[in-house]
């Protein structure tokens, strides 16, 4: 029996890449998985491949930037499968671009998404983890945070900043309640970089992904391996990188 057999996990972002993937390998894996995004034909067709392969799975259209979403997201967890055991708070998005080149919509973006959706979750999934006893936060935060380069500067940024709030939280915690993991991963094969707006930089970026991008689903089964862990093991930080990336 694996520890995911009877968790119920909740997984924004979950519409393509590494969200996806994350939903697959934990259904595979036994959990009941809540599916949030805003492309819903994609969920749609993400849930009933769980189906029919015997796992349970929910779908549900969410934009992380508001936070009643997130609030349903939980509460669609509670009200179908009785409780919430994780969040996987995965939503992001990447605009990159060198600071000076002042793009401050995608600025505004990338904190909506990267951190106030982040919040978001936090906020929605925190008292019900409370009133459960326990619970489990896992964002995915990313190496750009981790060495610092140009071009990546406020997408780092966001990054980063979820990567303090998480500690701050794990050291507000210590009564056993919450699990709290930072999953960091490096280059992804996925359609991160597919938006950046940039014609430039968004070729060098798919070029970058193209040769030394590693499948999504290295990503999730890290996700897996700290969340299946038994209640009183946290797997703080993990960093999931191509072996070739510097
Ligand atoms: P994708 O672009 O494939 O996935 C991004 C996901 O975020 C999609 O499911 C998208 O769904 C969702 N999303 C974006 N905006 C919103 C929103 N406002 N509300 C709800 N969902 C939203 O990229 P990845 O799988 O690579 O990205 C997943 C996470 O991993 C991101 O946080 C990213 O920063 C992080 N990461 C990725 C790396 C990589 O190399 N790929 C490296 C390090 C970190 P939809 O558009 O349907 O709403």
């Amino acid at each position: 029996m694996s520890g995911l057999d009877s968790k119920i996990i909740a997984i924004t972002g979950a519409s393509s890449g590494i969200g996806a993937a994350t939903a697959l390998e934990l259904a595979n894996r036994g959990a009941a998985v809540v599916l949030g995004a805003r492309r819903t034909d994609r969920l749609d067709a993400l849930v009933a491949r769980i189906r029919a392969e015997g796992g349970r799975a929910e779908p549900l259209d969410v934009d992380v930037t508001d936070r009643a979403d997130l609030d349903r997201l939980v509460a669609l967890a509670v009200d179908r499968f009785g409780r919430l055991d994780v969040l996987v708070a995965n939503a992001g998005v990447a605009r990159i671009a060198p600071v000076a080149d002042l793009d401050v919509d995608d600025w505004d973006q990338m904190i909506d998404v990267n951190v106030r959706g982040v919040l978001h979750g936090i906020a929605a999934a925190l008292p019900v983890f409370r009133e459960q006893g326990r619970g489990h936060l896992v964002t995915t935060v990313s190496t750009s945070g981790l060495k610092i380069v140009p071009s990546q500067a406020v997408y780092a940024g966001t990054k980063n900043a979820v990567r303090t709030v998480l500690e701050a939280l794990r050291q507000e915690s210590t009564d056993g309640v919450l699990r709290t993991t930072s999953i960091s991963p490096g280059f992804v094969r996925t359609e991160l970089v597919d938006h950046v707006q940039d014609p430039e930089q968004r070729q060098q970026a798919q070029q970058t992904m193209a040769e030394l991008g590693i499948s999504p689903d290295a990503v999730a089964r890290a996700i897996a391996f700290a969340v299946e862990q038994p209640d009183d093991v946290e797997i703080g930080d993990l960093t999931i990188r191509p072996t070739k990336q510097g």
